[in-house]
């Protein structure tokens, strides 16, 4: 049956002469893959030019094969500010990227479409720094990684000022439990407090966060560290 859903390009690549092969993460699908026929022949059926950061509105007719047919995409959002800021372009680029690497096909998730379309506009105002690790935290909780920043993983301990992270666990344990593991991070008292409210808030409120430097350091420090151990996914160039 013939569907309309919104989606974000992912990517795309040309096909033959006139065709497009392109994938997007949908609002009611999740990552789909599909072929937009005559795309480069002026139909108007296609009036969005599927930029690299796009919202569009598709309508494509869901099949059981792994590329559907595509026959309508309208942009509905350029996200124009990006253009100009390198950093925030940069940051956009990783909420994809991460999404494209990481969500199955068709592994639909309304939050984490809902979260993507909040964390791009959200880098109109807020710092690209800001944006991305409230993104982080929130992706990675929505999308089945959640980290453990409330408690010990092992003994269920309330945290307090000697909880330590373990990076290969994904989350705090005690000075107790963490003794025998090799990889556990200082983390200050505070840091664990705005991951822990950030993870545990609405978007909106999570936003309103006001963490020192040094506590955003710790954060992404520790983001980038988790991307790595647990997603094999190096952000470090442009989490700094
Ligand atoms: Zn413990």
């Amino acid at each position: 049956m013939v569907t309309k859903d919104l989606g974000f390009l992912l990517k795309r690549y040309n096909f033959r002469e006139t065709s497009v092969i392109a994938s997007f993460y949908t609002q009611k699908f999740g990552k789909i893959t599909g072929i937009l026929k005559g795309f480069y022949t002026q139909k108007k059926e296609f009036s969005s030019t599927l930029d690299s950061l796009s919202l569009n509105e598709l309508v494509f007719y869901p099949k059981k094969s792994d590329i559907w047919l595509v026959s309508f995409a309208d942009l509905v959002c350029d996200y124009d500010f990006l253009r100009s800021d390198i950093s925030r372009a940069a940051v956009a680029s990783i909420f994809l990227n991460l999404i494209d690497k990481t969500m199955q096909p068709l592994d639909k998730n309304p939050e984490v479409f809902k979260l993507l379309k909040d964390c791009l506009s959200s880098l109109k105002g807020e710092s690209a720094r800001k944006a991305l690790y409230v993104f982080l935290i929130k992706f990675l909780t929505l999308s089945g990684f959640k980290p453990e920043f409330g408690k010990c993983l092992i003994c269920h301990k309330p945290a307090d000022e000697e909880t330590q992270f373990s990076v290969s666990r994904g989350g705090l344990v005690c000075k107790k439990c963490g003794a025998q593991d090799q990889d556990t991070r200082k983390i200050g008292a505070d840091t664990i407090a705005s991951l822990f409210y950030i993870q545990n808030n609405d978007f909106s409120l999570a936003l309103r966060i006001n963490p020192t430097v040094t506590c955003e350091k710790e954060m992404a420090y520790l983001l980038r560290e988790f991307l790595c151990c647990h997603l094999d996914i190096d952000i470090s160039p442009k989490l700094s």
